[in-house]
């Protein structure tokens, strides 16, 4: 591991910040604590975190010594001033004389001593950075000290790695009692350059931001060090099926036995690589991989454990979902009893939470994040990967083992650290997979922005290129290339977007374009053009999208762009309105060949939208063909207001939410008798 510290940016950071009146002490905290947050060996996601004792003015105006601590809910990555919350110094050190602390009255003495009243809560290590006199104090989990420590002999191997120079503090769970016992390490030799937390990680400090951060990197790299020698080679694989199941056959099975039970549905995030491989590969997973977490925060992202499933065989995914259920089943069954033995010592009882894995790995597949959001699926296939590393090299020097199952409990449910998670009311579409095709622009890219606004996680189809690509981009969507028209496009975009998420639970069928042409004369070829589009294009994307809501087991939703001319053709429209009206049939075949599954059916029927569609060239011509004004057209209607890409989009989504509603068209015109439905 390599310092990244550069003496010109120390100096940028300090000039920046004093223009906004930081001080340097708090310039170069929020530098190094950068440096350390954006390394993933050594923390990840808002853990680990760093200090800084100084002195900025109170509220009247008086120089004030305080420790800025990193907050909760702050990433090290990403830090900013304000991530750092100052607390008065001089009341924190009284605490030390008390004999005991509760954890409400630690928080409720930190919060105020805030110099700011709104600042968020600082770390739950605050005290232990408090006793210790340091100026500078860096804190990570990095995994080559935890690969070390995570071992039945951790304890011997560290004081062989670190001799004098670090001290060790064996494994006791965040808090008061923690902070007094690394301050009395810390006083039996004074002349440590750190601390190390058994089986949780690391501390380093310094008189200087460089110092304590180049303790850090240097005490990390000596492990790393020790990691590369006398290893042994893990892990022996296990046999394999002769055609394993792709990611993308059997995420959406997964996804179905996570939500079994009428459990809630969960998002999915995939990794693989050779490493992740030879980790869920192993003959022993069912051991290594059982143990516990490396270091004991990231339970409340992960569980303790992660799900364990057979190697799937392409050729019977049957035989694989059988398995799959008896595996998350056996998962259930282990947490919960976990809850019920160790929730026995809790006054009061603890609630237990849901028994849903946070992390699954599949043999000679890779492993899968789970989350109730794309982020926090994203967060829990974070950890698991950092995870393999550091027990595959805990296993390469020894054989992994961690904090104790009734400490590991006690961090879980801990409320300081269910605080760190947030808990609101979820959004409407929270949990649910969108695709839209045609996404990239117009009513799709509405309709895209509308179901983002109701917490689903979205995904744009539309022909690749630059505007596919910016709209993902703008609207922080997945954005999957799709040619409709290509008979195998869409099972293909929808197997990435199965990869990507885990599976699918409301499709808009969108994409399309008006061809013209007077009936009686136009080229068959037009008209072939048209269906392949505006009728075929959305049978492929609703056929991909029921396999999908087949595997899963929890029905789904097809919502189908139709138009006006479906209903109420106009003059030389027929190469459009035809493969429309076809539309609206297939609408209601789908409603009756798949309600029984749970599959609902719906078409919205658009007219006179103005959008990214239509330019206002394109309006002017229409209404000239029709021999009416621009203004009549646009908002020629019975309610005489203009109908936007937006207002289709809520309609959209209003039929999504309607949770009894199947083989319903929905109308958004401003209001057309003669396109009225009859
Ligand atoms: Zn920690």
């Amino acid at each position: 591991m390599k310092s990244m510290w550069v003496e010109d940016d120390a100096k940028r950071y300090i000039e920046r910040y004093a223009q906004h009146g930081v001080n340097a002490d708090i310039a170069l905290r929020v530098y190094t604590s950068r440096l350390l947050g954006r390394d993933p060996a050594l923390v990840l996601h808002g853990g680990g975190n760093t200090s800084v004792k100084t002195q900025v003015n109170d509220p009247m105006g008086r120089p004030t010594d305080v420790l800025c601590v990193k907050g909760s809910g702050w990433d090290m990555a990403d830090i900013e001033p304000a991530g750092l919350p100052a607390v008065r110094l001089a009341p924190l050190l009284e605490l030390r004389g008390l004999p005991k602390l509760s954890d409400e009255d630690m928080v409720n003495i930190q919060r105020c001593n805030l110099l700011d009243s709104s600042a968020p809560n600082p770390s739950v290590e605050t005290l232990l950075h408090a006793f210790l006199p340091h100026k500078f104090i860096d804190h990570t989990h990095a995994i080559a000290v935890l690969s070390v420590s995570d071992q039945p002999d951790g304890a011997a191997l560290c004081d062989q790695l670190y001799g004098k120079r670090m001290g060790r503090v064996p494994y006791i769970m965040p808090g008061f009692r923690l902070a007094k016992k690394a301050a009395e390490v810390y006083e039996a030799d004074p002349t440590v350059e750190g601390l190390i937390l058994e089986k949780h990680g690391i501390f380093t400090f310094g008189d200087s931001a460089r110092e304590a951060y180049e303790r850090m990197i240097a005490h990390v790299s000596t492990a790393e060090a020790r990691l590369q020698k006398n290893r042994k080679p893990v892990f022996v694989p296990a046999q394999l099926p002769a055609r394993v199941a792709t990611a993308a056959e059997i995420a959406p099975i997964l996804r179905g036995l996570l939500a079994a039970g009428g459990g809630q549905r969960m998002i999915l995030e995939f990794r693989t690589n050779p490493a992740i491989l030879n980790y869920v590969n192993g003959r022993e997973v069912e051991r290594y991989s059982q143990v516990g977490v490396v270091t004991p925060d990231h339970n409340i992202r992960t569980k303790n454990w992660p799900a364990v499933l057979p190697a799937p065989d392409a050729t019977d995914l049957g035989a694989f979902r059988t398995g799959a259920a008896a595996a998350i089943e056996r998962f259930t069954a282990r947490y919960r009893a976990y809850f019920a033995t160790h929730n026995q010592r809790q006054d009061p009882p603890k609630v237990e939470l849901d028994a849903v894995p946070r992390v699954v790995l599949v043999p000679g597949v890779g492993l899968f994040g789970v989350g109730a959001s794309a982020s926090a699926a994203k967060i829990a296939a974070d950890i698991a990967e950092n995870t393999v590393q550091t027990i595959t090299d805990a296993e390469a020097i020894g054989r992994y083992e961690c904090a104790s199952e009734a400490d590991l409990f006690d961090l879980e449910y801990w409320s300081l650290e269910q605080a760190k998670l947030g808990k609101g009311k979820e959004a409407r579409l929270a949990r649910r997979v969108v695709v839209v095709t045609g996404g990239a622009s117009g009513i799709g890219r509405a309709t895209a922005a509308a179901f983002k606004q109701e917490g689903a996680e979205v995904a744009i189809l539309d022909l690749p290129g630059e505007s596919l690509t910016a709209a993902a981009k703008a609207l922080k969507c997945l954005g999957v290339p799709c040619d409709v028209t290509d008979p195998k496009a869409a099972k293909t975009a929808f197997a990435a977007v199965a990869q990507a998420l885990g599976g699918v639970d409301i499709v808009v069928s969108n994409a399309g374009r008006a061809w013209q042409g007077k009936i009686g004369t136009v080229d068959e070829q037009v008209l072939r053009d048209s269906f392949e589009l505006n009728f075929y294009g959305h049978q492929r994307v609703a056929q991909a999208a029921v396999d999908i809501f087949a595997k899963q087991g929890f029905g789904g939703v097809l919502l189908f762009n139709a138009s006006k001319q479906a209903v109420n053709p106009g003059p030389d429209f027929g190469p459009y309105g035809l493969p429309k009206a076809a539309v609206l049939s297939l609408m209601r075949q789908y409603a009756i060949d798949h309600g029984p599954q749970g599959v609902r059916s719906n078409a919205v029927n658009a007219d006179r939208i103005r959008s990214g569609l239509l330019t206002d060239a394109m309006i002017a011509n229409r209404s000239q063909a029709r021999g009416v004004s621009e203004k009549t057209y646009m908002s020629g209607n019975l309610l005489e207001k203009e109908v936007t890409a937006e207002d289709v989009a809520q309609a959209f989504v209003s039929l999504a939410l309607a949770d009894k509603t199947t083989g319903a068209i929905l109308t958004v015109d401003g209001g057309n008798i003669a396109a009225a439905l009859r």
